[in-house]
């Protein structure tokens, strides 16, 4: 086993007070992860602002990914007029976010994810989405671009939550719904956020950086390991499913 992996293994045991045992769960993030839609999320969201009238820049909201829109949108508010968002607010300005963004075309797919699924499904494991998302264009491309991998029943979107990432919730719904306990989940993102989200939630966590994060981002929002692609992600989890 890759040395890296072993370092990985071994603070994952001192973090959680046990050893991780063979992964019968794999955990997704769907932005940054399945689908290099972040750029395009970054764009949109800015453009939605300019429309109301909030000051933001457009890579700020690599910051807030992970984020349910609901949970941006107030964060927004606050900033900008000092006020929680409304209810009708919140539905607007999403749906409108979320119009923006289907007009920008469809994202392309991350190099390396279907690997790392094939990986998974090979090793006899559980795939789950575990995103934060509730845009109906990319949730619905998930049968088309990543067909027999995520069941409808294996899937925690914006929809299932209260909370969110970076609370621990999504992750652990996720664990649920695969049937698995943290020290036999592994859970992929690549948004600080996120990252905090699985990491709390006692999955061992693998720190994805397919965006503009600087080195070691990751590691400091918890993940048990970091790299840089998820054909990388693809060894390692082929490695971990060996244990
Ligand atoms: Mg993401």
């Amino acid at each position: 086993m890759l040395k890296k992996i072993e370092e990985a293994l071994a603070a994952y045991c001192r973090r959680t007070g046990r050893a991780f045992e063979r992964p019968e769960v794999v955990m997704f993030d769907m932005d940054g992860i399945l689908f290099d839609s972040m750029p395009l999320h970054c764009v949109a969201w800015k453009n939605v602002c300019d429309e109301y009238g909030i000051q933001a820049s457009r890579d700020e909201f690599y910051a807030t990914e992970g984020r349910t829109g609901a949970s941006t949108i107030d964060m927004l508010c606050r900033r900008q007029f000092g006020r929680a968002a409304t209810e009708e607010e919140v539905k607007e300005i999403y749906a409108r976010k979320c119009e923006l963004f289907k007009q920008l075309g469809e994202p392309p797919l991350i190099a390396g994810a279907r690997d790392v699924i094939d990986a998974v499904l090979a090793g006899g494991s559980v795939c789950v989405l575990v995103t934060g998302s509730g845009q109906r264009s990319v949730l619905d491309r998930l049968d088309r671009e990543y067909p027999g991998a995520f069941a409808p029943e294996m899937r925690v979107t914006a929809f299932d939550v209260k909370r969110g990432k970076p609370d621990p919730e999504p992750y652990l719904i996720g664990m649920e719904k695969g049937g698995a306990q943290p020290w036999t989940a592994i859970g992929i993102d690549n948004a600080p956020l996120g990252v905090e989200s699985s990491s709390k939630s006692g999955a061992f966590t693998i720190g994805v950086r397919t965006g503009p994060l600087e080195e070691g981002s990751l590691l400091a929002s918890g993940a048990d390991i970091e790299i840089n692609s998820m054909t990388e992600c693809a060894k390692i989890v082929s490695q971990l499913l060996l244990i």
